[in-house]
């Protein structure tokens, strides 16, 4: 028996281990099993070097047991196992990564070699109070070695007897630990780290339920699925198979997902991967599901904020490269030259292939688009790149449900939505019920309307408008139809300013009296002769910066600003022709308060003689029609409609 100090520089690494190392304790599990993965798969490479002696490869599972008498949780493999000089070199000598040198010697040769996590091993006296090291070298005439540590710098190691080739990992779990000596928690942790890993891990045995109750099975439980779709050609996979898996990631999903995408580059990175457009329900499932990242089949996180660009995170699936740095920080990642060019990779695959579908199939594609528009224009609003791609797939959808891209839809309507100025107006309402009207107005005109009721779909308009010089969207009651897209012979009316003027201050005088939140503008307008005598428009540009400042923080002046809107007198139709001429000026003495004394002044005020009714009968019909009558305004529009009658 020998006895030595792990030669580490630091006096006793233990408690830093403990402590600062790693703060999820659960890791050790993923790193020990990474390291028993790892030395089989090296046993793998080994076992094909024309060189090699016989090894049996029967049995290469690696087994997870735990001891609840004895408090250990032990992990077994049949790799390539250590020598006591192995041991020495790899275990003792901290500064050894033997995975290094591996790869050093096999470069192009070894798969996958999962040991780049850092201080792998070491993570095991997070946990324990002893850590035992059991091995036995697939090396000819090798004899077992047996490593003990208790926690500090000093170890033993002595000869001892294996009977099978590989090592086993005993851990003497520490009181403190012991929800690691509990199947459900070792199990869970197994299904989170270990689900995808390329060899079979075994916990326990199979279990059934028969006649009421669970009975053990002679068969091994085997945690994981050592060919996970990602890791297969893509020629071999069909949809079936990639929804199966999908279902193999998120066991509590239910829904199928719309498309998946398999990417796969070997050059500048090494990357691998499924990503999944999810159907969205709810924001709930958003934050369920994430796309996990994968280290050569090793679960590391799914948190992948800097590696996947943000528009992108709330897709589902898999990206596994051993490129991408993992115990570092979020800083560094996001200054990492790798994990930016995977970034664009990432974005250049996905717009690809929603090109690819859309060409390849518009009508399927238009089915899907309201589950996955969301997506795409938070894509579009925040990678320059991705905008440039997705013109080409970026859908609007009008009224009668059909869809065009921007392109496409311009060149439907370029006939008649141009006007005299030569920009290109495409209207939209957001709530078609409430601007009937107004769109019943656009449609006897021939004018094509679109719906555009999503979160993002106002900074989308606003987008493209920065792209297109002579593109306009305007909502459709933002004015009359015949002001919105204005042309050549647009109907003027007869009257002089002066008389429009005291129509207007007529008006004026009989509106509700405002609150602070509600402001309302009287003009007049010839509109058509069958629209509404009087209604109510809202201007597109301040309503959309009211609409954006809700999302924007640099627009909240634009949100503190009151609701304003526009009464617009129709001087086209009869009922308000009726009125024009008929107003008479008067002179009345009114207070007001000049500093801070009150005086008396003579203002001139409009009256339409024996006309109140009708004309607060018109105002309330405008406001009615535009949603903004309400309690005892609209009582006492009813009873004075009763009267009216
Ligand atoms: P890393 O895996 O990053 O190299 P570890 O501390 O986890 O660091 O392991 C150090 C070395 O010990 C490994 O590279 C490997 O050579 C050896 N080793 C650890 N576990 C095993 C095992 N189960 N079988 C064979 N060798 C092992």
């Amino acid at each position: 028996m020998s006895k030595g100090t792990i030669g580490v520089t630091s006096d006793n690494i233990f408690p830093v281990i403990k402590k600062f190392l790693y703060s999820d304790h659960e890791i050790f599990l993923r790193e020990l099993i990474s390291n028993a993965v790892d030395a089989t798969q090296k046993l793998k490479v080994i076992s094909r070097q024309p060189s090699a002696v016989s090894i049996p490869m029967d049995d290469l599972r690696v087994r997870v047991t735990i001891d609840k008498k004895k408090k250990t949780l032990t992990v077994s493999d049949h790799g390539i196992g250590m020598t006591a000089d192995e041991v020495d070199k790899f275990i003792n000598q901290i500064a050894f990564s033997g995975a290094e040198e591996f790869l050093n010697q096999y470069k192009d040769k070894a798969e996958a070699i999962i040991g780049h996590f850092g201080l792998g091993f070491y993570s095991a006296f997070m946990v324990s109070k002893k850590v035992e090291i059991f091995s036995l070298s697939y090396r000819e005439d090798a004899k077992a070695v047996h490593w003990s540590c208790e926690g500090s710098p000093e170890y033993t190691m002595e000869d001892t007897i294996k009977a099978e080739r590989g090592t086993d990992i005993v851990l003497h779990i520490d009181d403190e630990f012991a929800q690691y000596l509990e199947d459900a928690t070792i199990e869970g942790l197994l299904k989170k780290y270990c689900k995808f890993l390329p060899v079979e891990i075994a916990f326990g045995k199979k279990k059934e339920w028969k006649d009421g109750k669970e009975v053990e099975l002679d068969e091994e439980n085997i945690i994981n699925d050592v060919n996970p779709a990602w890791t297969r050609k893509p020629a071999d996979l069909k949809d079936e198979d990639y929804d199966k898996f999908y279902h193999e990631l998120y066991p509590t999903q239910m829904d199928e997902p719309l498309f998946h995408i398999h990417l796969n580059v070997d050059y500048p990175f090494n990357l691998t991967g499924i990503l999944y457009f999810p159907k969205i329900k709810s924001n709930l499932d958003v934050h369920r599901n994430k796309i996990q990242l994968y280290c050569n089949q090793v679960y590391v996180t799914d948190e992948v904020e800097n590696i996947v660009p943000e528009y992108l995170t709330l897709l589902h699936g898999v990206i596994d490269s051993p490129d991408i740095p993992l115990n570092v920080s979020r800083s560094y990642l996001q200054s990492d030259n790798n994990v930016k060019k995977i970034s664009g990779y990432i974005t250049k695959k996905v717009a690809d292939k929603l090109a690819e579908l859309y060409k390849a199939d518009k009508d399927g594609f238009a089915k899907k688009w309201d589950d996955i528009k969301m997506f795409i224009q938070f894509g579009m609003l925040t990678d320059e790149k991705f905008y440039e791609k997705a013109t080409g797939f970026a859908l609007l959808k009008n009224l009668s449900g059909e869809y065009a891209t921007l392109d496409e839809y311009m060149d439907k309507v370029r006939d008649k939505q141009v006007d005299k100025d030569g920009n290109m107006v495409l209207l939209y309402t957001n709530d078609p019920d409430a601007h009937y009207t107004f769109i019943e107005r656009a449609k006897a005109k021939g004018y094509d309307v679109l719906l555009q009721d999503g979160e993002l779909d106002v900074h989308c308009m606003s987008q493209a408008e920065q792209k297109h010089e002579k593109l306009r969207f305007v909502r459709i009651d933002s004015d009359t139809i015949e002001n919105l897209i204005k042309k050549e012979d647009a109907a003027k009316d007869a009257y002089t300013d002066e008389q429009k003027e005291g129509l207007r201050k007529a008006f004026e005088a009989l509106l509700p009296t405002s609150e602070d939140k509600l402001r309302y503008n009287v003009t007049c307008e010839a509109a058509a002769a069958d629209a509404l005598p009087v209604f109510l428009t809202q201007n597109e540009f301040m309503r959309r910066m009211k609409e954006m400042a809700a999302h924007q923080q640099g627009l909240s002046f634009y949100g503190q600003m009151p609701e304003s809107y526009n009464l617009v007198l129709n001087t086209s139709h009869p009922l308000i022709q009726e009125l024009v001429g008929k107003e008479v000026s008067e002179q009345v003495n009114e207070e007001v308060e000049k500093d801070g004394k009150k005086e008396t002044v003579l203002k001139t005020v409009c009256k339409l003689e024996g006309e109140d009714d009708r004309m607060k009968q018109l105002i309330d019909i405008a406001l009615l029609a535009g949603g903004q009558l309400k309690g005892e305004a609209l009582a006492k529009f009813v009873n004075r409609s009763v009267e009216l009658l």
